[in-house]
Protein backbone atom coordinates (compact mmCIF):
# COMPACT_ATOMS: atom_id res chain seq x y z
CA UNK A 1 0.00 0.00 0.00
CA UNK A 2 1.77 3.40 -0.88
CA UNK A 3 -1.39 5.76 -0.75
CA UNK A 4 -1.49 8.78 -2.24
CA UNK A 5 1.58 10.72 -2.49
CA UNK A 6 3.70 13.17 -5.20
CA UNK A 7 7.04 13.00 -6.20
CA UNK A 8 9.51 15.26 -7.68
CA UNK A 9 12.28 14.54 -10.05
CA UNK A 10 14.92 16.98 -10.38
CA UNK A 11 16.17 17.06 -13.94
CA UNK A 12 19.76 17.06 -14.54
CA UNK A 13 22.11 14.99 -16.54
CA UNK A 14 24.23 11.91 -15.13
CA UNK A 15 27.10 10.05 -16.36
CA UNK A 16 29.24 7.84 -15.03
CA UNK A 17 32.36 7.46 -16.75
CA UNK A 18 34.85 5.47 -15.29
CA UNK A 19 38.43 6.45 -16.24
CA UNK A 20 36.58 8.93 -18.73
CA UNK A 21 36.06 11.92 -16.49
CA UNK A 22 37.63 14.64 -19.47
CA UNK A 23 35.63 13.23 -22.22
CA UNK A 24 32.26 13.54 -20.39
CA UNK A 25 33.19 16.81 -18.93
CA UNK A 26 33.88 18.05 -22.19
CA UNK A 27 30.42 16.73 -23.38
CA UNK A 28 28.64 17.88 -20.60
CA UNK A 29 29.74 21.55 -21.02
CA UNK A 30 29.40 21.72 -24.52
CA UNK A 31 25.82 20.72 -24.38
CA UNK A 32 25.95 24.15 -22.40
CA UNK A 33 27.29 26.19 -24.98
CA UNK A 34 29.40 27.74 -22.87
CA UNK A 35 32.28 30.19 -23.64
CA UNK A 36 33.42 31.51 -20.36
CA UNK A 37 34.19 28.35 -17.84
CA UNK A 38 35.13 29.66 -14.18
CA UNK A 39 36.25 26.27 -13.14
CA UNK A 40 36.32 25.40 -8.93
CA UNK A 41 38.22 23.36 -7.27
CA UNK A 42 40.63 23.29 -3.58
CA UNK A 43 44.02 23.64 -3.85
CA UNK A 44 44.06 19.94 -3.96
CA UNK A 45 41.94 19.14 -6.74
CA UNK A 46 43.53 21.91 -8.28
CA UNK A 47 45.95 19.71 -10.75
CA UNK A 48 43.28 17.37 -11.53
CA UNK A 49 40.71 20.14 -12.23
CA UNK A 50 43.24 21.58 -14.65
CA UNK A 51 44.05 18.29 -16.58
CA UNK A 52 40.21 17.52 -16.50
CA UNK A 53 39.55 20.90 -18.17
CA UNK A 54 42.54 21.61 -20.37
CA UNK A 55 40.61 21.56 -23.20
CA UNK A 56 37.30 23.75 -22.36
CA UNK A 57 37.02 27.70 -22.92
CA UNK A 58 37.89 28.22 -19.19
CA UNK A 59 37.51 32.13 -18.02
CA UNK A 60 39.54 31.43 -14.97
CA UNK A 61 40.35 28.96 -11.25
CA UNK A 62 39.20 29.42 -8.39
CA UNK A 63 40.42 27.78 -5.22
CA UNK A 64 39.87 29.67 -2.23
CA UNK A 65 37.68 26.48 -0.91
CA UNK A 66 36.28 26.68 2.70
CA UNK A 67 34.17 23.44 4.07
CA UNK A 68 30.75 24.88 4.68
CA UNK A 69 31.03 27.72 2.89
CA UNK A 70 31.73 30.81 4.95
CA UNK A 71 29.72 34.24 3.45
CA UNK A 72 32.77 36.10 3.02
CA UNK A 73 34.44 33.14 1.04
CA UNK A 74 31.60 33.07 -1.27
CA UNK A 75 31.13 36.84 -1.39
CA UNK A 76 34.73 36.89 -2.75
CA UNK A 77 33.89 33.87 -5.46
CA UNK A 78 31.18 35.51 -6.39
CA UNK A 79 33.18 38.81 -7.18
CA UNK A 80 36.08 36.61 -9.14
CA UNK A 81 32.73 35.37 -11.57
CA UNK A 82 31.41 38.46 -12.07
CA UNK A 83 34.69 40.13 -12.90
CA UNK A 84 35.40 36.81 -15.36
CA UNK A 85 32.07 37.33 -16.84
CA UNK A 86 31.98 33.51 -15.99
CA UNK A 87 28.80 31.57 -17.86
CA UNK A 88 28.95 28.20 -16.26
CA UNK A 89 30.55 26.79 -12.80
CA UNK A 90 32.72 23.89 -13.15
CA UNK A 91 33.25 22.03 -9.83
CA UNK A 92 35.81 19.57 -9.34
CA UNK A 93 35.83 17.96 -5.83
CA UNK A 94 34.36 17.18 -2.77
CA UNK A 95 30.83 18.52 -0.87
CA UNK A 96 32.39 21.98 -0.11
CA UNK A 97 34.01 22.57 -3.61
CA UNK A 98 30.29 21.86 -4.49
CA UNK A 99 28.39 23.98 -1.68
CA UNK A 100 31.42 26.75 -2.86
CA UNK A 101 30.12 26.24 -6.52
CA UNK A 102 26.40 26.39 -5.57
CA UNK A 103 26.87 29.45 -3.89
CA UNK A 104 27.97 31.55 -6.82
CA UNK A 105 25.20 29.98 -8.66
CA UNK A 106 22.60 30.82 -6.63
CA UNK A 107 23.33 35.01 -6.88
CA UNK A 108 25.13 35.18 -10.37
CA UNK A 109 22.78 32.28 -12.24
CA UNK A 110 25.41 30.46 -14.14
CA UNK A 111 24.88 27.12 -14.25
CA UNK A 112 26.85 24.44 -12.77
CA UNK A 113 28.85 21.00 -13.77
CA UNK A 114 29.78 18.97 -11.59
CA UNK A 115 32.71 16.47 -11.44
CA UNK A 116 32.64 14.78 -7.56
CA UNK A 117 35.41 13.47 -6.06
CA UNK A 118 33.78 12.34 -2.56
CA UNK A 119 30.44 10.88 -1.95
CA UNK A 120 29.09 13.93 -0.02
CA UNK A 121 26.36 13.53 -3.09
CA UNK A 122 25.59 17.68 -3.11
CA UNK A 123 25.87 17.84 -6.67
CA UNK A 124 22.63 15.87 -7.23
CA UNK A 125 20.35 18.36 -4.87
CA UNK A 126 18.82 21.29 -5.07
CA UNK A 127 19.97 22.71 -1.54
CA UNK A 128 22.54 25.34 -0.69
CA UNK A 129 24.48 25.96 2.54
CA UNK A 130 26.25 28.96 4.18
CA UNK A 131 27.96 29.39 7.26
CA UNK A 132 27.94 33.31 9.08
CA UNK A 133 29.46 32.96 12.14
CA UNK A 134 28.43 29.57 14.16
CA UNK A 135 25.52 29.40 11.90
CA UNK A 136 24.85 27.59 8.92
CA UNK A 137 21.86 28.41 6.95
CA UNK A 138 20.71 26.06 4.09
CA UNK A 139 17.78 26.56 1.79
CA UNK A 140 16.27 24.96 -1.60
CA UNK A 141 16.72 26.42 -4.62
CA UNK A 142 16.48 25.23 -8.28
CA UNK A 143 19.36 27.35 -9.42
CA UNK A 144 21.88 25.42 -7.28
CA UNK A 145 21.01 22.32 -9.21
CA UNK A 146 24.05 21.14 -11.48
CA UNK A 147 22.88 21.02 -14.45
CA UNK A 148 25.09 17.65 -15.14
CA UNK A 149 27.62 15.36 -13.00
CA UNK A 150 30.36 13.45 -14.14
CA UNK A 151 30.85 10.78 -11.78
CA UNK A 152 34.53 8.75 -12.16
CA UNK A 153 35.73 6.24 -9.89
CA UNK A 154 39.52 7.34 -10.36
CA UNK A 155 38.83 10.29 -8.77
CA UNK A 156 37.83 8.94 -5.58
CA UNK A 157 40.37 6.58 -5.94
CA UNK A 158 43.00 9.23 -4.21
CA UNK A 159 40.70 9.50 -1.01
CA UNK A 160 42.28 8.37 2.02
CA UNK A 161 40.96 5.48 3.25
CA UNK A 162 39.04 7.61 6.73
CA UNK A 163 38.03 10.15 4.54
CA UNK A 164 36.88 7.62 2.10
CA UNK A 165 34.71 5.44 5.20
CA UNK A 166 33.49 9.15 6.00
CA UNK A 167 32.41 10.17 3.20
CA UNK A 168 30.33 6.53 2.25
CA UNK A 169 28.81 6.66 5.54
CA UNK A 170 28.22 10.25 4.91
CA UNK A 171 25.84 8.90 1.88
CA UNK A 172 24.48 6.27 3.88
CA UNK A 173 23.28 8.09 6.30
CA UNK A 174 21.11 10.14 3.49
CA UNK A 175 19.80 6.84 2.53
CA UNK A 176 18.73 6.15 6.59
CA UNK A 177 17.53 9.90 7.05
CA UNK A 178 15.18 9.61 3.67
CA UNK A 179 13.91 6.31 5.21
CA UNK A 180 11.57 9.01 7.11
CA UNK A 181 12.40 12.69 6.72
CA UNK A 182 9.41 14.72 6.53
CA UNK A 183 8.82 14.63 2.62
CA UNK A 184 9.72 10.92 1.91
CA UNK A 185 7.77 9.27 -0.39
CA UNK A 186 8.16 5.32 -1.46
CA UNK A 187 10.18 6.04 -4.59
CA UNK A 188 12.69 7.75 -2.20
CA UNK A 189 12.49 4.44 -0.14
CA UNK A 190 13.49 2.55 -3.18
CA UNK A 191 16.39 4.47 -3.98
CA UNK A 192 17.38 4.89 -0.58
CA UNK A 193 17.68 0.81 -0.04
CA UNK A 194 19.37 0.33 -3.42
CA UNK A 195 21.72 3.12 -2.57
CA UNK A 196 22.48 1.23 1.17
CA UNK A 197 22.59 -2.08 -0.57
CA UNK A 198 25.48 -0.42 -3.08
CA UNK A 199 27.19 1.45 -0.10
CA UNK A 200 27.31 -1.37 2.07
CA UNK A 201 28.98 -3.33 -0.87
CA UNK A 202 31.32 -1.12 -1.97
CA UNK A 203 32.86 0.62 1.40
CA UNK A 204 34.41 -2.85 2.72
CA UNK A 205 36.37 -3.25 -0.68
CA UNK A 206 37.17 0.64 -0.88
CA UNK A 207 38.80 0.20 2.95
CA UNK A 208 40.49 -3.03 2.36
CA UNK A 209 42.03 -2.41 -1.33
CA UNK A 210 41.79 1.75 -1.46
CA UNK A 211 43.03 0.59 -5.67
CA UNK A 212 40.09 -1.13 -6.28
CA UNK A 213 37.86 0.65 -9.02
CA UNK A 214 34.93 -1.61 -9.16
CA UNK A 215 34.11 -0.70 -5.11
CA UNK A 216 34.63 2.96 -5.83
CA UNK A 217 32.22 2.34 -8.87
CA UNK A 218 29.94 0.58 -6.55
CA UNK A 219 30.28 3.55 -4.13
CA UNK A 220 29.38 6.33 -6.52
CA UNK A 221 26.56 4.79 -7.47
CA UNK A 222 25.10 4.35 -3.98
CA UNK A 223 26.25 7.81 -3.20
CA UNK A 224 24.11 9.39 -6.23
CA UNK A 225 21.13 7.21 -5.35
CA UNK A 226 21.51 8.09 -1.69
CA UNK A 227 21.98 11.71 -2.80
CA UNK A 228 18.62 11.60 -5.42
CA UNK A 229 16.51 10.38 -2.68
CA UNK A 230 17.83 13.01 -0.12
CA UNK A 231 16.84 15.63 -2.23
CA UNK A 232 13.13 14.69 -2.36
CA UNK A 233 13.11 13.27 1.31
CA UNK A 234 14.53 16.39 2.90
CA UNK A 235 16.54 16.47 5.90
CA UNK A 236 15.39 14.32 8.99
CA UNK A 237 16.42 14.19 12.17
CA UNK A 238 19.97 12.51 11.59
CA UNK A 239 20.87 15.78 9.41
CA UNK A 240 19.30 18.84 11.82
CA UNK A 241 21.65 17.22 14.05
CA UNK A 242 24.76 17.30 12.33
CA UNK A 243 23.75 20.38 10.82
CA UNK A 244 23.87 22.46 13.97
CA UNK A 245 26.96 20.16 14.91
CA UNK A 246 29.08 21.00 11.76
CA UNK A 247 28.10 24.88 11.79
CA UNK A 248 27.96 25.16 15.79
CA UNK A 249 30.96 23.48 16.85
CA UNK A 250 32.55 23.31 13.41
CA UNK A 251 32.95 19.85 13.71
CA UNK A 252 34.19 17.80 10.22
CA UNK A 253 31.25 16.99 8.22
CA UNK A 254 31.82 13.71 6.92
CA UNK A 255 32.74 11.88 10.43
CA UNK A 256 30.15 14.00 12.27
CA UNK A 257 27.75 11.91 10.14
CA UNK A 258 29.72 8.27 10.66
CA UNK A 259 29.46 9.33 14.45
CA UNK A 260 26.12 10.61 15.05
CA UNK A 261 24.09 7.64 11.83
CA UNK A 262 24.18 4.56 14.57
CA UNK A 263 22.79 6.35 17.19
CA UNK A 264 19.88 7.93 15.10
CA UNK A 265 18.99 4.59 13.92
CA UNK A 266 18.61 3.62 17.35
CA UNK A 267 16.69 5.76 18.35
CA UNK A 268 14.36 5.63 15.51
CA UNK A 269 14.31 2.19 13.94
CA UNK A 270 12.13 0.95 16.61
CA UNK A 271 9.35 3.92 15.71
CA UNK A 272 9.64 3.05 12.21
CA UNK A 273 9.61 -1.15 11.30
CA UNK A 274 9.12 -0.63 7.80
CA UNK A 275 12.52 1.51 7.52
CA UNK A 276 13.90 -0.81 9.93
CA UNK A 277 13.53 -3.97 7.83
CA UNK A 278 14.39 -2.20 4.44
CA UNK A 279 17.61 -1.06 6.06
CA UNK A 280 18.27 -4.34 7.56
CA UNK A 281 17.81 -5.89 3.92
CA UNK A 282 20.06 -3.63 2.64
CA UNK A 283 22.93 -4.11 4.83
CA UNK A 284 22.32 -7.89 4.61
CA UNK A 285 21.40 -8.24 8.37
CA UNK A 286 18.63 -9.32 10.48
CA UNK A 287 18.52 -5.85 12.27
CA UNK A 288 19.27 -2.81 10.67
CA UNK A 289 21.20 -1.33 13.62
CA UNK A 290 23.58 -4.79 14.03
CA UNK A 291 23.98 -4.51 10.12
CA UNK A 292 25.05 -0.68 10.53
CA UNK A 293 27.35 -1.40 13.44
CA UNK A 294 28.74 -4.36 12.29
CA UNK A 295 29.72 -2.39 9.03
CA UNK A 296 31.48 0.89 10.68
CA UNK A 297 33.10 -1.53 13.14
CA UNK A 298 34.73 -3.70 9.87
CA UNK A 299 35.27 -0.17 7.93
CA UNK A 300 37.18 1.30 11.39
CA UNK A 301 34.81 4.02 11.26
CA UNK A 302 34.97 6.95 14.02
CA UNK A 303 32.73 6.40 17.11
CA UNK A 304 32.97 9.62 19.02
CA UNK A 305 32.10 12.81 18.61
CA UNK A 306 34.83 13.51 21.58
CA UNK A 307 37.62 12.82 19.08
CA UNK A 308 36.49 15.21 16.32
CA UNK A 309 36.75 18.09 18.98
CA UNK A 310 32.91 17.92 20.95
CA UNK A 311 33.23 18.81 24.48
CA UNK A 312 30.65 16.52 26.76
CA UNK A 313 29.89 19.94 28.11
CA UNK A 314 28.80 21.24 24.70
CA UNK A 315 26.04 18.46 25.02
CA UNK A 316 23.24 20.56 26.98
CA UNK A 317 23.66 23.63 24.67
CA UNK A 318 23.47 21.10 21.68
CA UNK A 319 20.55 19.03 22.16
CA UNK A 320 18.57 23.09 22.88
CA UNK A 321 19.99 24.62 19.41
CA UNK A 322 18.75 21.27 17.91
CA UNK A 323 15.47 20.76 19.55
CA UNK A 324 13.28 23.47 17.57
CA UNK A 325 14.63 21.55 14.03
CA UNK A 326 13.65 18.18 14.65
CA UNK A 327 10.90 17.42 12.07
CA UNK A 328 7.76 17.08 14.02
CA UNK A 329 6.55 13.92 12.13
CA UNK A 330 10.09 12.42 13.76
CA UNK A 331 8.80 8.45 13.72
CA UNK A 332 10.51 8.58 18.30
CA UNK A 333 9.62 11.46 20.23
CA UNK A 334 12.23 13.90 20.59
CA UNK A 335 12.90 15.91 23.59
CA UNK A 336 15.18 17.76 25.13
CA UNK A 337 16.61 14.90 27.25
CA UNK A 338 16.21 11.88 24.17
CA UNK A 339 18.81 14.34 22.60
CA UNK A 340 20.89 14.88 25.28
CA UNK A 341 21.33 11.25 25.78
CA UNK A 342 21.90 10.93 22.43
CA UNK A 343 24.54 13.09 22.07
CA UNK A 344 26.47 12.43 25.13
CA UNK A 345 26.49 8.39 24.08
CA UNK A 346 28.27 9.74 20.84
CA UNK A 347 30.38 12.43 22.55
CA UNK A 348 31.82 9.39 24.04
CA UNK A 349 31.93 6.71 21.78
CA UNK A 350 28.79 4.72 23.06
CA UNK A 351 27.45 1.49 21.82
CA UNK A 352 23.99 2.84 20.69
CA UNK A 353 21.34 0.43 21.37
P1 LIG B 1 35.12 18.26 1.48
O1 LIG B 1 34.60 18.63 0.17
O2 LIG B 1 35.32 19.36 2.48
O3 LIG B 1 36.50 17.47 1.29
C1 LIG B 1 37.22 17.02 2.44
C2 LIG B 1 38.71 16.96 2.12
O4 LIG B 1 38.94 15.93 1.18
C3 LIG B 1 39.26 18.24 1.49
O5 LIG B 1 40.50 18.51 2.09
C4 LIG B 1 39.44 17.87 0.04
O6 LIG B 1 40.50 18.59 -0.56
C5 LIG B 1 39.77 16.41 0.13
N1 LIG B 1 39.43 15.62 -1.06
C6 LIG B 1 38.29 15.71 -1.79
N2 LIG B 1 38.31 14.79 -2.76
C7 LIG B 1 39.49 14.12 -2.66
C8 LIG B 1 40.08 13.03 -3.38
N3 LIG B 1 39.44 12.42 -4.38
N4 LIG B 1 41.30 12.61 -3.00
C9 LIG B 1 41.95 13.16 -1.94
N5 LIG B 1 41.43 14.19 -1.21
C10 LIG B 1 40.20 14.65 -1.58
O7 LIG B 1 34.21 17.16 2.22
P2 LIG B 1 32.83 16.50 1.80
O8 LIG B 1 32.50 15.60 2.92
O9 LIG B 1 32.87 15.97 0.43
O10 LIG B 1 31.80 17.72 1.78
C11 LIG B 1 31.36 18.32 2.97
C12 LIG B 1 30.53 19.55 2.69
O11 LIG B 1 29.51 19.25 1.73
C13 LIG B 1 29.82 20.08 3.93
O12 LIG B 1 29.89 21.48 3.98
C14 LIG B 1 28.38 19.64 3.72
O13 LIG B 1 27.46 20.46 4.38
C15 LIG B 1 28.25 19.71 2.23
N6 LIG B 1 27.20 18.84 1.70
C16 LIG B 1 26.15 19.43 1.11
C17 LIG B 1 25.12 18.67 0.59
C18 LIG B 1 23.98 19.34 -0.10
O14 LIG B 1 23.08 18.68 -0.58
N7 LIG B 1 23.99 20.64 -0.19
C19 LIG B 1 25.17 17.27 0.66
C20 LIG B 1 26.29 16.68 1.27
C21 LIG B 1 27.30 17.48 1.78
Amino acid sequence: MTGAFAHRTRAQSVRFAPGDAAAALAEEVAATGAQRVLVIAGATERALAGRLTAGLPVAGLHDEVVMHVPVDVADRARAVAARLRADLLVSVGGGSTTGLAKAVALTGGMPIVAVPTTYAGSEATDVWGLTEGAVKTTGVDPRVLPVAVVYDAELTRTLPTAAAVASGLNALAHCVDSMWAPHSDPIDRVLAAEGARALAGGLPAVAGAPQDRAGHEQVLYGAYLAAVAFASAGSGLHHKICHVLGGRYDLPHAPTHAVVLPHVLALNAPAAPDAGRRLAGALGHGSALAGLLELTARLGAPRSLGELGFRAADVPDAARAILPAVPPDNPATVTVAVLERLLAAAQEGAQPR
